[in-house]
């Protein structure tokens, strides 16, 4: 008998909108991850615990939905939609990851929410020169 799989059909992607202010703030948005495929998301999280996750079940086959399972295992004994949880029977309670997926920025000590992105700098128009 095949083990059972953890498969949870929804997670949240990294997203960037426009602030009120100007520029762009990154922010986290729930999916089924067959939308988040088809619009190109390549940064996913646990939506019910933030906790990182793999995506399996890509490969295209018929009859294949993508799915995520939680990495770390002690993630999916606390989550509420992991299957370690959902198994137990000792009346635990979810809780949330210790480790969750941040919205990375690359600069330390700065709120991700707070930051502004360049704007889009299109690449120079290289001309050839024209000899005569
Ligand atoms: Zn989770």
């Amino acid at each position: 008998m095949a083990a059972e799989r953890e498969k949870i059909y929804e997670c949240e992607v990294k997203r960037r909108r426009v602030r009120a202010g100007g520029g762009y703030e990154a922010f986290w948005k729930v999916k089924t991850l067959v939308e988040a495929l088809a619009d190109l998301d390549t940064e996913f999280r646990c939506k019910d615990c933030g906790g990182a996750v793999k995506l399996l079940g890509r490969n295209g086959k018929a009859g294949t939905v993508p799915f995520v399972e939680h990495k770390d295992p002690s993630d999916a004994a606390f989550c509420s939609s992991g299957l370690l949880f959902r198994k137990s029977t000792d009346g635990r309670e979810a809780r949330l990851s210790p480790r969750p997926v941040m919205l990375r920025t690359g600069l330390p000590g700065v709120r991700p929410d707070t930051i502004a992105l360049p704007a889009f700098v299109p690449a120079p128009i290289v001309v050839e020169g024209i000899e005569n």
